[in-house]
């Protein structure tokens, strides 16, 4: 017993650690808020031809650095958007009807899109695993998409992104194009 808890106490005392450096780069995304707002004009400005690649070099950097499964802050504060076929498949994999899933979890936001209902969101387990990871939404599994093509064209939500994601925090803190 006493082995376990004292695992316990460091799996904790790790995950806090871990935690307290990936709420300073959210915090470094606050505080250079500016800074990354004058890039991403700059970068809208020059297309840089290299520009995808050293966001795809950086995310893989990134990513290993950072674990998801210590974080979960996309899944613990927004939405992504379900479209229909986001909405079958996890229907499917709950053995629900499309229209009792968007009943239980979902509603339509501004944009007329499909958003989940509150967050943190009802798939998202005391682990941070999601209970559907096999048929999440594809804005789950492309996020925070910073390994995409064209990334020119949403530099203004990967900006965003810097406040929610502290992989997408970190980027911009290596990003020197
Ligand atoms: S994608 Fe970003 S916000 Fe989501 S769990 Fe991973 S590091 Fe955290
Ligand atoms: S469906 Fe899964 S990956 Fe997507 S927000 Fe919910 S818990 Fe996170």
């Amino acid at each position: 017993m006493a082995i376990h808890r004292n695992n316990f106490n460091n799996d904790f005392s790790c995950n806090f650690h871990t935690l307290m450096i990936y709420s300073e780069d959210l915090a470094n995304a606050i505080k250079y808020k500016d800074v990354n707002a004058n890039l991403v004009n700059k970068l809208k400005r020059k297309k840089p031809g290299n520009l995808d690649q050293t966001f795809q070099d950086l995310h893989q950097q990134v990513f290993e650095e950072i674990d998801c499964l210590k974080c979960a802050n996309c899944c613990k504060t927004t939405s992504p958007i379900f479209y229909m076929k986001d909405i079958e498949r996890a229907a499917k994999a709950l053995r629900m009807k499309p229209l009792a899933f968007i009943e239980q979890y979902l509603k339509v936001d501004e944009d007329n899109d499909y958003i989940l209902k509150s967050a943190p969101c009802a798939f998202l387990d005391y682990e941070n695993y999601c209970t559907i990871y096999k048929d999440r939404p594809t804005a789950c599994r492309e996020y925070p998409h910073t390994d995409r093509k064209r990334m020119v064209q949403i530099l203004d939500l990967t900006l965003k992104n810097t406040a929610v994601c502290p992989a997408v925090a970190r980027i911009f803190t290596h990003l020197n194009v």
